[in-house]
């Protein structure tokens, strides 16, 4: 796995209105992946590392809500105001402005690149969304990345968390402090604590993260895409163990049946009744 050039994902941060600023090089094979696991775990990190070596574009729907908020507020619409109060306050943003959000920017999902899809979906119905998204691209995922932590140790990375205002990238202010106390490392910009890595914001979304989204483990267990990392140690061991996971994945697809495969992987009516059923969730759908 080379490293790449990051682009700006313009397009998936402003909408299709914009235009990357660097175009991910064709690939043959480019992965689709969708990261799973509780916040704070890494999957920010995790994905900022994949996006780099495998050429991907990182779509991450919290990067798209916070964007917004850089925005003046005359033009944050209703439904953008509506999704920062629900982050302010740990609450999953509703269904009906998320679906908004993935459906204008559904031609990320052909990125030539590839994709990393970050924090969506988030709940067994906006699984339900990318399943005929993904049917109508005919696309494929290659795995579901589940990234595995003791509870007590989520809280510590919450907590001591800080983002760059202007490039996202992520530091702690222990675990991987920046060579400048409160200044990005890559591009000076300022660091900043997110409003839901507070204490108050922290419980109610590891809440939220029980009850919507630990569901989709199994889901995606069925669907045969799991692909279970511990996420312990440093972002670069994290990433190692992610890499081999996926690169066994691929060995395993190419020297089996492909075809069989992969037609196994589309996100069936079946699977979505039968894990619905499963999780006592149903009614999601
Ligand atoms: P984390 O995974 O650390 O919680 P994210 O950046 O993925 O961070 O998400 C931050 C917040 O954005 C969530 O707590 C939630 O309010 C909102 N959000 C992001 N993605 C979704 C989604 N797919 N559905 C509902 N809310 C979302």
């Amino acid at each position: 796995m080379n490293s790449r050039e990051l682009n700006d994902r313009a397009a998936w941060l402003r909408g299709p209105s914009a235009e990357c600023s660097v175009v991910p090089e064709r690939l043959e094979q480019p992965w689709r992946l969708v990261l799973l696991g509780p916040p704070g775990v890494g999957k920010g990190t995790q994905a900022r590392l994949l996006t780099q070596r495998l050429g991907a574009c990182h779509l991450s729907t919290g990067d798209v809500f916070r964007e917004a908020k850089t925005r003046n507020e005359r033009q944050q619409t209703l439904a953008m105001s509506a999704a920062l109060n629900s982050m302010r306050r740990g609450t999953l943003v509703p269904e009906a402005i998320v679906w908004q959000v993935i459906r204008e920017r559904a031609s990320c999902l052909r990125c030539q690149g590839g994709f990393v899809l970050d924090g969506f979906p988030r709940t067994l119905a906006q699984a339900k969304v990318l399943k005929l998204l993904l049917e109508n691209e005919r696309l494929s995922l290659d795995a579901v990345v589940n990234y595995e932590l003791p509870l007590a140790e989520i809280v510590s990375r919450l907590s001591g968390r800080r983002t760059c205002q202007s490039c996202k990238a992520i530091f702690h202010l222990t675990a991987q402090p920046p060579r400048t106390e409160g200044v990005c490392d890559l591009c000076c910009g300022a660091l900043y604590q997110r409003e839901d890595d507070r204490p108050e914001a922290i419980t109610v979304r590891l809440d939220a993260y029980q009850s919507s989204t630990a569901p989709l483990i199994q889901f995606c267990r069925n669907l045969g895409l799991l692909t279970p990392v511990v996420a312990s140690g440093s972002p670069e061991e994290i990433f190692r163990r992610t890499a081999t996971a996926l690169e066994k994945r691929r060995k395993f697809d190419s020297e089996s049946s492909v075809t069989s495969r992969k037609s196994a992987r589309v996100w069936s009516p079946e699977m979505l009744a039968c894990c619905g059923n499963e999780s006592g969730n149903g009614k999601n759908f």
